[in-house]
């Protein structure tokens, strides 16, 4: 069923009763033509993106709990394409001109909101690099504003000007940047991936990767084996693991990333704001909680759970950021699993196996990112060869030097 004013009213006459469910929950079938493996956002995009730009439907998404249960929706929600390098700006921008057609496409509210995203310096080396980052940017044709210290102040009078340790000089704006409501965004390609045939399983986990020499010829999951023509991994935190099932050895370790959520509060903050004295950063939600993190714990983990230094260390720096902050209520913390990449840029590439496939290692930064890695995956898989935006990210940069080290935006991760 379409969603538009005109189906809700119809049901409202009619006591809801016309809504069917958002996706099948289909049996899995002993083959299809492209498996992917990871019912995240990515995952689910890719497999949106095979049906609908390549015709291939004979497509299964595998995930091993509920699909939209990992960093798709522990994520804080900011899509940005404020990057420097040659190889990231036309992949991040091409991802939120994306954003900015989605949900008509799909017909999904994902309740895009471009608000802006604030990045602040505090010293002279902050400067330069903001400067740097946002002339790149503009020469890519991105949006980019620049702000003096006064400028900000009109916009966020309840940072503190005065009496900081680092006080605000300035800051880089990108106002095309912004939140876009993660789980509505996994939950509007599944059903968008549904409708155009690809089958998701759910509550089904990938346990081994079957091969024949060199060839992939399948997965082992907890609901049986399938098997595939193509396999394509999107594991986000796990991939590292799923590659390892397949033999391989990736340039990926697995950290976890915590955020928190305050009580509700009347609304005051209208843009994403970053702190570049430290690791904080945080946006309020619509419904009034402010959304806030920091940095990566800083241990390799699988578990999607974190520690209180890292909590402690996140308040503390938005208590000097923001000092009115440390009078608000944390409701509630979470964390999710990162594939941190050596160099902080993703990998959407083929592997040493001709028919696997890999999209990994996107650091804390990979929600922003989901419509054009689908996109550019889904592009890699059907072709057998890159798309122009993801010809940077191969997995052999690693071995041959040609690493993409965007430094502030990925494994050292001051914006978000
Ligand atoms: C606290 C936090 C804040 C963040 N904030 C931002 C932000 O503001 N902006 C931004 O751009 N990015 C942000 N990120 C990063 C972003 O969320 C991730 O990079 C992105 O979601 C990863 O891609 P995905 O959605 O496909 O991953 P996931 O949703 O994790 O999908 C991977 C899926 O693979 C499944 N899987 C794993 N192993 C198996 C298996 N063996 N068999 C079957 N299925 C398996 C998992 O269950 C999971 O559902 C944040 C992340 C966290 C945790």
């Amino acid at each position: 069923m379409r969603y538009s004013i005109f189906s809700v009213l119809r049901e409202a006459l009619r006591g809801q009763s016309g809504w069917t469910p958002v996706w099948r929950e289909p049996t899995p079938k002993p083959r299809y033509e492209i498996v992917i493996v990871g019912g995240g956002g990515h995952g689910l995009a890719t497999a949106y993106y095979l049906a609908k730009e390549h015709g291939i439907r004979d497509v299964a998404v595998i995930e091993r709990s509920w699909l939209g249960s990992g960093s798709v929706g522990r994520n804080t929600t900011i899509v940005r394409s404020n990057y420097m390098l040659d190889g990231n700006v036309p992949f991040y921008e091409t991802s939120l001109k994306l954003w900015e057609v989605l949900e008509r496409e799909i017909n999904y509210n994902a309740m895009v909101s471009q608000r802006g995203v604030l990045n602040l310096w505090h010293d002279e080396g902050q400067r330069d690099a903001c400067l740097r980052r946002g002339t790149a940017m503009r020469l890519h044709g991105v949006d980019a504003t620049w702000l003096e210290r006064e400028d900000v102040r009109r916009m966020a009078p309840f940072l503190d000007f005065e009496h900081a340790r680092f006080p605000i000089l300035g800051g880089l704006l990108q106002p095309r940047g912004g939140t876009v409501r993660h789980d509505a965004v996994a939950w509007g390609y599944a059903r968008a991936a549904d409708a155009l045939g690809v089958d998701l399983i759910q509550e089904c986990e990938v346990t081994a990767i079957r091969r024949d020499g060199d060839r992939v010829t399948g997965v082992e999951t907890t609901r049986g084996a399938i098997e595939c023509g193509k396999l394509g991994l999107c594991a986000a935190g796990d991939s590292s693991r799923l590659a390892a099932m397949a033999g391989l050895r990736l340039p990926v370790e697995t950290h976890v990333l915590q955020a928190y959520v305050t009580e509700g509060l009347k609304p005051f903050l209208d843009q994403v704001i970053t702190f570049g004295g430290g690791h904080f950063y945080f946006s309020q939600s619509d419904k009034g909680g402010i959304v806030f993190g920091g940095a990566i714990d800083g241990y390799n983990s699988y578990a999607r759970r974190g520690g209180l230094p890292m909590l402690t260390e996140v308040m503390r720096e938005a208590a000097s950021l923001c000092p009115p902050l440390s009078r608000a209520r944390v409701l509630r913390s979470w964390g999710g699993a990162m594939d941190m990449s050596m160099d902080g840029s993703p990998i959407i590439s083929k592997t040493p196996l001709p028919n696997l496939y890999l999209n990994a290692g996107w650091c804390i930064g990979g929600f922003k990112a989901t419509p054009a890695s689908g996109f550019a995956f889904a592009h890699t898989i059907a072709r057998d060869e890159p798309h122009a935006i993801n010809a940077p990210y191969r997995l052999d940069r690693f071995r041959d030097g040609a690493t993409i080290d965007e430094s502030g935006s990925g494994a050292s991760p001051w914006l978000q």
